[in-house]
């Protein structure tokens, strides 16, 4: 099993990084990808990297941060090659919900975190969140060799549906346990295997049944769980799918 998006920098996570992953190799986890947000927030990535040979990292400014954090597509390279377990591209997208950043920035933050994740060849971590037609769009006018990850997807089956046509991937989160979830658990249902990963974003998001405690990576087990039922396969079956789809997407294995 592998969560494929994670914050083990959060002072909650990061306090007890050592019963935090003892736990994951109990459940039978050996990958866990912790996503960076801001600039200053890098080093301490970095860090947690070199804790554990199961941990790997990304480099991005997620959409909350780019008022702060406004950076060229070469500083997003220069950054990701600086250590062999960054992985990933972003997070990076956009954020219409909360729109702590301004659109624009938003925007051209986004368009250099692809212009990178293009040139590395390296998966591009993708959040959005009350922007479906301005995110497929920028994606759409990318070059169709960018690898694309929407994560903690709650978008619309037709997004979804133009989404698999630029060969998309989606993550799946604890909001597919969530009872009030029907129509995105249906979206999940017609979504095809070969495209689908699992996550947690912990300390976010606990799944049912820890909904509204602190998220830790060994939840993803509950994702995984959920989501073998959605398609109707053995959860042992699904964990095999998905781990094979995590290593092809950033391992190209
Ligand atoms: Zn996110
Ligand atoms: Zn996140």
């Amino acid at each position: 099993m592998i969560d494929s998006h994670c914050h083990l920098d959060h002072e909650h996570l990061a306090r007890n990084i050592h019963d935090v992953l003892s736990r994951c190799k109990k459940e039978g986890i050996n990958k866990v990808l912790t996503i960076s947000t801001k600039l200053s927030g890098f080093p301490k990535i970095l860090d947690i990297v070199d804790k554990d040979e199961m941990i790997f990292g990304t480099f991005g400014i997620h959409p909350h941060e780019t008022n702060n954090d406004q950076i060229s597509k070469d500083e997003i390279i220069s950054k990701i090659k600086s250590n062999n377990k960054i992985i990933g591209v972003g997070e990076t997208g956009l954020d219409f919900y909360y729109n702590i950043s301004d659109k624009d920035k938003q925007i051209t933050s986004f368009k250099n975190h692809i212009d990178a994740a293009l040139e590395l060849n390296f998966p591009l971590i993708v959040h959005s969140r009350n922007a479906e037609d301005e995110t497929y769009e920028i994606l759409k006018n990318s070059d169709k060799n960018l690898k694309i990850l929407m994560h903690c997807f709650t978008g619309s089956l037709t997004l979804a549906l133009k989404l698999m046509e630029l060969n998309s991937y989606f993550s799946a989160s604890g909001i597919i346990t969530f009872k009030n979830s029907t129509d995105l658990q249906n979206t999940f249902k017609q979504l095809p295997l070969d495209r689908l990963l699992i996550e947690t974003d912990s300390p976010f998001l606990a799944p049912e049944p820890m909904r509204g405690k602190k998220n830790e990576p060994s939840f993803v087990r509950y994702t995984l769980k959920k989501l073998s039922e959605l398609k109707n396969i053995e959860a042992p079956e699904l964990d095999k799918i998905t781990t094979d789809n995590f290593n092809k997407l950033f391992f190209n294995k």
